[in-house]
């Protein structure tokens, strides 16, 4: 097949992800590698967060897209964290995101951010109804995710996002309805709406009763692209929908199996096949980088017929689709109503957004 070529790639421009790996509250269903109970950390790692990023700057390209992420970045020192960011070289126009938790958000704390071209912040609101928050493990209050808004706005923020997550105990359809109301009537150019999954190790795990329902989840599904569509925003990838021109760009760096760099504990990089990580704590990642040596815990060398697979998975969730030939005749007239041809594309519909992974697997090299 001939579409490994990573002109895409090249295109979309190079990626920064930086991990934070502090929480105030570990989330019930929260699988990331971030800990609520390692606050004594903070400063230090910080100190090691702009010790990795010093040594490895003269070799990277200058970013397009930056997203620090977690883990809640808001709830570090906003000085001490800007002052490790800085050091991140970087187009005058790249996109540059923080993740932030409603609760911490303020006027001043953004202004740090924007004076090192913080453009962007996503907020992690998950819910407008408070009994949905509670059964979801969440501390943050509703009234918070307003006045954060409010505050973004106020700050000249021209481009946010608003994560939100359907599925939780208890929550009904109208509930559902109600949180996504609230995304639209809070202008978020960008809205993130993930069904809640169980994963291995994670309170919810164990707790049967809470988990959530298929057809429940593709009905919330259906729901939030209806009233999304009607509010004029774009499916751009299964579960992201934005306003033109407020597309994620690392989103797409990833989804192109473009070149990225990752810095801090658990963070993950890509370069040209190379894919590494790092060391899981933060406990481990300051010792490393103290100790003057490499936080990468280990790496993967993809061959291109691995990378070429990864790309395609990726693509299929997006609204481009993947092209015609990576799915063999008979399998496209099997899948029905699941793929729509879109010029020389093969496009998921809905009903193939909802089982993209059974798409997925038939796709070839
Ligand atoms: S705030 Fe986010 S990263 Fe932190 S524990 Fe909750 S879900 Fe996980």
């Amino acid at each position: 097949m001939t579409w490994s070529t990573h002109a895409l790639a090249d295109q979309i421009g190079f990626g920064v992800y930086v991990h934070v790996p502090f929480c105030r509250h570990k989330c019930d269903y929260c699988v990331f590698a971030t800990f609520a109970d390692r606050p004594h950390l903070e400063s230090q790692y910080l100190v090691a967060l702009r010790t990795e990023i010093d040594r490895a700057a003269p070799s990277l390209p200058k970013a397009s897209s930056i997203f620090v992420g977690g883990g809640t970045p808001s709830h570090v020192d906003a000085r001490a964290l800007v002052h490790a960011l800085a050091a991140i070289p970087r187009h005058d126009d790249a996109e540059f995101t923080v993740e932030c938790n409603p609760d911490d958000v303020t006027g001043k704390m953004l202004q740090i951010y924007q004076s090192i071209g913080v453009n962007r912040i996503s907020l992690g609101m998950q819910s407008s109804v408070p009994h949905v928050l509670a059964a979801l493990g969440r501390t943050h209050s509703p009234d918070n995710i307003a006045h954060a808004v409010a505050a973004i706005k106020a700050a000249g923020f021209t481009s946010f996002n608003l994560d939100i997550i359907y599925g939780g105990a208890g929550e009904s359809l109208a509930d559902w309805v109600a949180t996504v109301q609230q995304v639209v009537a809070l202008g978020a150019p960008h809205i993130s709406a993930y069904g809640l999954t169980v994963e291995a190790g994670t309170v919810l795990a164990k707790q049967p009763a809470r988990h959530p329902d298929d057809d429940d989840q593709a009905d919330k599904y259906e729901a939030v692209d209806d009233m999304l569509a009607a509010a004029g925003y774009t499916n751009y990838e299964i579960s992201n929908w934005a306003k033109p021109g407020h597309e994620c760009q690392l989103n797409a760096v990833y989804w192109s199996g473009g070149n990225y760099a990752g810095f801090g504990s658990a963070a993950h990089a890509h370069m040209n096949g190379r894919r590494s990580w790092n060391v899981r704590t933060p406990d481990r990642y300051n010792e490393l980088i103290e100790a003057g040596r490499s936080a990468e815990s280990s790496y993967e060398e993809l061959d291109d017929a691995t990378r070429t697979l990864e790309r395609l998975q990726l693509q299929l969730r997006t609204r481009n689709g993947v092209p015609v030939a990576a799915l063999d005749p008979v399998d496209i007239d099997d899948m029905g109503d699941l793929v729509q041809h879109v010029g020389d594309r093969l496009v998921l519909t809905r009903a193939g957004r909802l089982l993209a992974n059974e798409v997925a697997l038939r796709l070839r090299v």
